[in-house]
């Protein structure tokens, strides 16, 4: 039905922007589609506590199998989801998801899941945790809800009382992408934060110049003066990881240890941690 509805709209509009409205629908129908065929999938990347390294947990990352297109990246399809008001119901599918997977791996292991803005402002993201954890059987002490700091830039009230009666629960908060939004710093206080995941444009940075040490240091710092766990996000080096470390960062993620992994992969790589592998060569 769709491929007669964008035949017929040939005949009435430019062709160069019609094939641009066209594609675009065309997207959204086969992202909506794609729910109901459950066409999603998640990736699982590794974080390690940095001192003594081991392994600690997985963050779940959402890819979408296309029949034609392949394997598109979140970048590609989470914002129009966000968009077309879809994301409630990805989001929520991604929690039931990934604490379902995570109810068989060994009870030591987190699983962190990352939080849409948008389930916020017009989503139940208390309803939407409790469904996960009650269907799955995972203690709420071995979830962790990863938010960006947009989160806060709607400093409502309900923002704030939905993370407050999360952390109640025994969800673990961490905020993502530290360093790249526009919070002031006061938010730290207000919001119930158990963790800090420092942009991976500093780590990157850091073997360059010293402004990201400095910064580096600065947020572990915070972080530790607050009581809250520090994570380096995007460590792709060796000499990251060593400068890292130097600094007292508590945990770890990148490709120098893992890149994201089908589930499938995550027996094998708990395993392989279990027996002392520090990075993905070893
Ligand atoms: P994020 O939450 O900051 O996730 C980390 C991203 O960095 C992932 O990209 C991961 O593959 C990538 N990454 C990890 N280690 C390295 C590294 O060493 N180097 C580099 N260059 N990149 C690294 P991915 O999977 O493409 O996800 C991108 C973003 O999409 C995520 O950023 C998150 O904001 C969003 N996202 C992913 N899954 C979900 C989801 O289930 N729900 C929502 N709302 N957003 C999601
Ligand atoms: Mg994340
Ligand atoms: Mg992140
Ligand atoms: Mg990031």
């Amino acid at each position: 039905r769709a491929k007669a509805e964008g035949r017929g709209t040939w005949r009435f509009f430019e062709p160069g922007m019609d094939a641009e409205i066209l594609k675009r629908r065309q997207f959204e129908a086969e992202l909506r589609r794609a729910l109901i065929e459950e066409q999603f999938e998640l990736h699982y990347q590794p974080l390690l506590a940095a001192e003594p390294q081991a392994l600690v947990g997985f963050e779940a990352l959402v890819r979408w199998r296309h029949p034609r297109r392949g394997l598109v990246q979140p970048g590609e399809f989470i914002p129009l989801a966000e968009e077309i008001g879809l994301i409630k119901s990805i989001g929520a599918w991604v929690l039931r998801k990934a604490c379902a997977d995570a109810a068989k791996w060994p009870s030591h292991i987190k699983i962190a899941v990352n939080l849409s803005p948008l389930q916020f402002m017009d989503g139940d993201p208390v309803r939407d945790v409790e469904l996960a954890l009650a269907a799955s059987g995972l203690p709420a002490e071995r979830l962790e809800l990863e938010i960006t700091e947009s989160v806060l830039l709607q400093d409502n009230e309900t923002t704030l009382s939905s993370l407050h009666r999360l952390h109640a629960m025994g969800v673990r908060i961490s905020m993502d992408d530290f360093g790249t939004g526009y919070s002031s710093l006061s938010y730290l206080r207000r919001f119930p934060f158990d963790k800090i995941k420092i942009d991976r444009s500093f780590v990157h940075a850091l073997a360059q110049d010293t402004g990201s040490i400095a910064i580096v240091r600065a947020v572990i710092g915070l972080g530790k003066a607050l009581g809250m766990d520090v994570l380096a996000e995007g460590v792709e080096t060796a000499e990251q990881l060593r400068i890292l470390k130097l600094e007292g960062c508590d945990e770890l993620q990148g490709y120098l240890f893992s890149r994201p992994q089908p589930v499938q992969d995550v027996a094998e790589m708990i395993a392989r941690y279990a027996q002392g592998a520090s990075t993905a060569e070893a």
